[in-house]
């Protein structure tokens, strides 16, 4: 078997045509066309009034708290485990992360723990959509009006993922999307900011272009900001994409199907959640070694890559990390982080990118069952 990769995405004609067309005739007067189509599509798309078309996910955070005031001297609650994309831009404004512990059936920030950390410096929260999969979003929506913090909603690996009928990443006060070459819609490197709130959108607009007001013609600059945009190639590869969203969610969906019906009767192994009423996008098929069996995970990433299978260890509690090491809530977190201390321990993505199909999952399964039995 030829070495299969753990992600990667479809391209098919309908990109080439739209990137071409971009390059060949997005400039002078049309060289917004593919932002405006792209922001408009991806807005009606999450059901929400504003999108902004950005460089990356983590410039799309970065201006979030940015543009919600969050500064030095502030906390804003993350999940332990995620990737640290979703902490970092707390660090670029002066605030603190403080890290909440996951649920050990979502993988994503438990409600009773996110309350437990909330100080009178709490400000924002950050809840993630790990892999695909959506947290207890009623509780912590209710969490967050009775404390009065912002929500951003970090929902970079969870495009078209539901919860209760709505889209993820309109639950915040903004919502915020990755379209890196490894994530389910790509336009190679790249990021979307949806909000509702007008008062965030002008800011956005504005802090992302240097300080400019949009549309100013002066060159006159009130404040110092930020560089943050999107090419139009990038923008017509993402509006491509979009197009065919229905069609890259079902392909992710029947990845998942396949590896699970070939791993649901092996003792021990814990796949991805979908709760009722929601619906899980799977980005990366995921499984968890129980505690009781005795291989290790780093052992079995080794011996499956010694068959060509690429994977990739689920995300480190970021308070174990040489990043946070010096933070100083970090020696109080692991006790209380129980569930991500374990799981992040036990836990592999398997491959899932777009080009997998049936026979590379039974030629992977059966690799798995071979080692584990
Ligand atoms: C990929 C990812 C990001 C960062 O996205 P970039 O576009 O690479 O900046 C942020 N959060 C999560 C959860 C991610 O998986």
């Amino acid at each position: 078997m030829q070495f299969i990769p753990v992600s990667g995405p479809s391209i098919t004609q309908k990109e080439i045509d739209y990137v071409t067309d971009a390059v060949t005739n997005a400039w002078y007067g049309d060289a917004n066309i593919y932002h405006d189509k792209f922001e408009r599509a991806f807005a009606n798309y999450l059901g929400v009034k504003y999108a902004i078309a950005l460089p990356s996910c983590t410039s799309a955070i970065h201006l979030s708290l940015l543009a919600l005031g969050i500064t030095t001297g502030d906390e804003v609650i993350v999940p332990d485990v995620t990737w640290i994309a979703s902490a970092a831009p707390i660090n670029y404004v002066g605030a603190t992360p403080v890290f909440a512990d996951i649920d050990p059936q979502t993988w994503c920030i438990s409600a009773e723990s996110l309350e437990s950390y909330i100080t009178p410096k709490t400000k924002a929260i950050i809840p993630v959509n790990l892999y695909g999969g959506m947290p207890d979003m009623d509780a912590i929506i209710a969490i967050a009006k009775k404390y009065n913090l912002a929500v951003i909603e970090d929902a970079a690996e969870s495009i078209g993922s539901e919860y209760h009928g709505r889209k993820a990443g309109s639950f915040g006060d903004t919502g915020v999307f990755s379209f890196h070459g490894s994530k389910t819609l790509t336009t190679g490197e790249g990021g979307m900011l949806v909000t509702d709130r007008e008062d965030i959108y002008q800011r956005v607009l504005f802090l992302r272009d240097h300080g400019r007001k949009p549309g100013d013609k002066l060159f006159y600059n009130t404040e110092v900001g930020y560089k943050y945009k999107m090419s139009s190639m990038q923008a017509a590869l993402g509006l491509a994409q979009l197009e065919r969203i229905e069609e890259l969610i079902d392909r992710k969906r029947q990845i998942f199907r396949w590896y699970q019906s070939e791993l649901d009767c092996i003792q021990g192994l814990t796949l991805n959640y979908e709760p009722v009423n929601t619906k899980n996008t799977y980005w990366m098929v995921t499984i968890i070694i129980d505690d009781k069996m005795t291989i290790e995970k780093n052992q079995l990433m080794d011996e499956l890559r010694k068959k060509n299978i690429d994977t990739r260890p689920f995300f480190h509690p970021l308070s174990s990390l040489l990043a946070y090491e010096k933070l100083a809530n970090t020696k109080t977190t692991v006790a209380n982080n129980r569930y991500s201390y374990k799981i992040s321990q036990h836990g592999i993505n398997l491959p899932s990118g777009m080009n997998m199909d049936r026979e590379k999952i039974i030629y992977i399964c059966q690799e798995i069952k071979k080692i584990l039995a």
